[in-house]
């Protein structure tokens, strides 16, 4: 496995390397949800990269870009065992090099949800990605529908430029107890992280009102208010059902739809969705 640290250097292994390549671009901090996608990759590509980048475009100035986790050395063991074949991970500056002024926004689909809260966030995502792509040039790259309106975002993105990949969404990797696997999960305190399967409670019982024939999209998202409500250390952020492929909050259910939800628990935020059958 290489890890390499500027653009050239990877435009030369993709060079040497002019198989099929799956990407998996990720801001460290492994865990199983992201070595998951790794593995889908490797299952689908002959050889596979993986970026660890922790984009500062993404972060709003209030929130968590100096604290967010990292640990290179145990990320790059957790690669070499998953069988990546090369890593990338470069300095801001690399990326973001002075000077540097062209953004990618993705209209709509970054406006809602995550980006109603995160202004800029998606402006930071798809430039981020629309670069790695560009530079690392891969047949697939792989996200993880945790990130369901990122995956929205990239997907928009890369039809609207013409980008020449596919993009594969592989679905939420969960502890036992439902919570699913986020970096920010060690912010968590113990009693916290005991509430936190919550957020999975309240979208099982939007799943299971769905599914006997709840079509009241209100009806729906009071059901994930009332859940989340019964946990005295979670706070909502938002409560959303809404089309699953333009992210338009919905009045009924009528087709493919997209429960999600932010829950803080303390400074803590996470979110988690499912779609509804
Ligand atoms: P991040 O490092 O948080 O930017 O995540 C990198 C990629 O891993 C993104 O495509 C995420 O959606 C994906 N990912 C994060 N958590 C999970 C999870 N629990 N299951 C599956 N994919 C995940």
């Amino acid at each position: 496995m290489q890890t390499l640290e500027t653009i050239a250097a990877v435009r030369s292994w993709r060079a040497a390397n002019p198989a099929s390549l799956g990407l998996v671009p990720t801001m460290g901090a492994l865990h199983e949800g992201h070595i998951a996608l790794v593995r889908r990759a490797r299952a689908e590509n002959e050889r596979v990269a993986v970026t660890i980048f922790v984009n500062p475009a993404q972060f709003a100035a209030n929130e968590d870009l100096a604290r967010y986790p990292r640990d290179l050395p145990r990320d790059l063991g957790l690669l070499r065992e998953a069988g990546a074949d090369m890593v990338f991970t470069p300095l801001p500056a690399e990326v973001y090099p002075p000077g540097f002024g062209t953004w990618v926004d993705v209209e709509g689909a970054s406006d809602v949800l995550e980006g109603a809260r995160r202004p800029g966030h998606f402006r930071g995502v798809a430039t981020v990605v629309c670069k790695l792509f560009g530079i690392a040039q891969p047949t697939r790259a792989y996200f993880g529908q945790k990130d369901a309106q990122q995956c929205v975002v990239v997907r928009r993105m890369v039809r609207d430029l013409n980008l020449p990949l596919d993009i594969v969404v592989c679905p939420t990797e969960r502890a036992a107890d439902g919570l699913a696997l986020s970096s920010r999960n060690v912010y968590l305190s113990a009693e916290q992280r005991q509430a936190a399967p919550v957020l999975f409670r309240a979208l099982r019982e939007a799943e299971r009102l769905a599914a006997a024939g709840e079509r009241d999209a209100n009806a729906l998202r009071a059901a994930m208010r009332a859940a989340i409500a019964a946990e005295p250390l979670a706070r909502v952020d938002y409560v959303s059902v809404a089309d699953a492929e333009t992210l338009a909050e919905l009045e009924a259910v009528a087709g493919p739809a997209l429960a999600s939800l932010a829950v803080f628990f303390g400074n803590t935020r996470l979110i988690d969705n499912t779609f509804l059958a």
